[in-house]
């Protein structure tokens, strides 16, 4: 990318553009989550295809660690798992339902805090324009044009060209190369995960 400007896309991305979910929540947050697939998948530039067992990405309610994320204002989390050669291994997104709750988010706000956590799911980073479903602090914008332009051009690149070497290497291999870089303060990695969180938008009228 060109010097100055600051990234919007990761260094990381599943093999071709699409991937497998599992949702693992409430009647009310599949609805919420659907509906954020739906978004995404309408704009024809990457496939999620939800099916019932075990997928690439998972998304599950915050659980043990909500009170954490409830304390660090975080209302939605993506933990994306990559290995050496830039490929994503799996992804684990939530929407943190007691922040979400306290803080009055409308169901269409939810659902852009969903596809936000997508965009990361699918290897953006954050956008530094608010016109972007990947500003930081989502909750009033749904995916753009610039979102859709970035994941396409993502997945442009032919694999053979973006991975680092070929072929992936097996689950069993792959936590040991996870990359251990860090970048950003609202992105963590730990030798086994990315952990991108987002903190709540509160505004003061
Ligand atoms: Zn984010």
């Amino acid at each position: 990318m060109p010097s100055g400007r600051l990234p919007v896309v990761n260094p990381w991305r599943f093999e071709t553009n699409q991937a497998t979910v599992q949702i693992k929540v409430d009647t009310y947050y599949t609805k919420v989550w659907k509906q954020a697939i739906s978004t995404w998948n309408s704009k024809k530039v990457f496939t999620f295809k939800v099916i019932s067992g075990p997928a690439q990405i998972t998304i599950l309610p915050a659980q043990s660690n909500e009170a954490a994320l409830v304390k660090d204002n975080y209302v939605g989390v993506a933990y994306v798992d990559h290995d050496s050669t830039k490929r994503i291994i799996s992804v684990q997104l939530h929407l943190v339902n007691a922040l979400l709750k306290k803080n009055s988010y409308t169901t269409s706000q939810r659902v852009n805090v969903a596809e936000h956590e997508l965009g990361h799911a699918m290897g953006l980073a954050h956008n530094p324009s608010k016109q972007s479903v990947m500003y930081k602090t989502t909750r009033y914008v749904s995916v753009q044009p610039v979102d859709v332009k970035n994941v396409r051009e993502l997945y442009s690149i032919p694999a053979s060209q973006y991975f680092i070497n070929s072929p992936a290497t097996t689950s069993s291999t792959a936590n040991k190369d996870l990359i251990t870089d860090k970048a950003g303060d609202r992105l963590f990695k730990s030798p086994f995960e990315t952990r991108t969180v987002e903190p709540a938008q509160i505004l003061f009228y």
